[in-house]
């Protein structure tokens, strides 16, 4: 497997390239902005970008995935739930002072259970609502890992005070869908450094009780 992680935009959103050097296949997860540099990194590795997987709506996340679609073809998935949010791009833009990017509806809805690649990888989506009521998880068994998005940070958690968070749901997510996972599965938050599931589950101060 290839994988890179790397920051991008203003808000330093964590985007990941995947790849299957076999199949000469990658996803794209999270490309807020930056897409030059996205396409000259998958130009450098040969791989043919086959999913733009977007773990939520929020502006520095989805930023660049309708300019990723046009250069490469290929399609985006994203939670429907997140409809919403796509919709308010520019109040979104608002917030951070940023100009709004063009953005448009997903390929497909990033569902709960739906099998993702790059090639023959066995990822699995995760619905894990509380960041925003779209929020996702990309879980990759057999390599043990985690792409998070802003559902869980190292040492912290997904901020749900603007529109469509909700605190109970963050932490009923992260405690039944992803501190059930394996102790050594690596962690790709949304923002900053990795982290792994036993870590947070063992040090996270946000996670010291079960939700109600
Ligand atoms: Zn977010």
């Amino acid at each position: 497997m290839i994988r890179e992680t790397f920051p991008v935009g203003v808000l330093r959103c964590n985007c990941t390239i995947l790849g299957d050097e076999a199949a000469g296949e990658a996803i794209v997860v999270d490309p807020g902005e930056n897409i030059p540099d996205i396409l000259l990194r998958l130009t450098a590795q040969k791989l043919a970008l086959k999913q733009i997987i977007v773990t939520h709506a929020h502006i520095d996340h989805v930023g660049g995935a309708l300019a990723l679609k046009r250069a490469t073809g290929a399609p985006i998935l994203l939670n429907q739930n997140d409809l919403p949010l796509l919709a308010m791009m520019g109040e979104q833009a608002g917030w951070i002072g940023a100009a709004t990017p063009e953005v448009a509806p997903p390929d497909a809805s990033a569902e709960d259970g739906l099998r993702i690649g790059p090639g023959s990888l066995a990822g699995e989506v995760l619905h894990t609502p509380g960041h925003t009521e779209g929020s996702i998880s990309l879980y990759f068994a057999p390599q043990r890992l985690l792409i998070a998005g802003d559902t869980l940070f190292a040492g912290s958690i997904g901020r749900t005070d603007l529109p469509g968070g909700d605190s109970r749901k963050i932490l009923r997510s992260i405690h039944h869908r992803l501190l059930t996972l394996p102790e050594e599965v690596a962690v790709i938050p949304g923002h900053g450094p990795m982290t792994s599931i036993g870590q947070e589950r063992e040090s996270n101060p946000f996670l010291r009780q079960a939700p109600r």
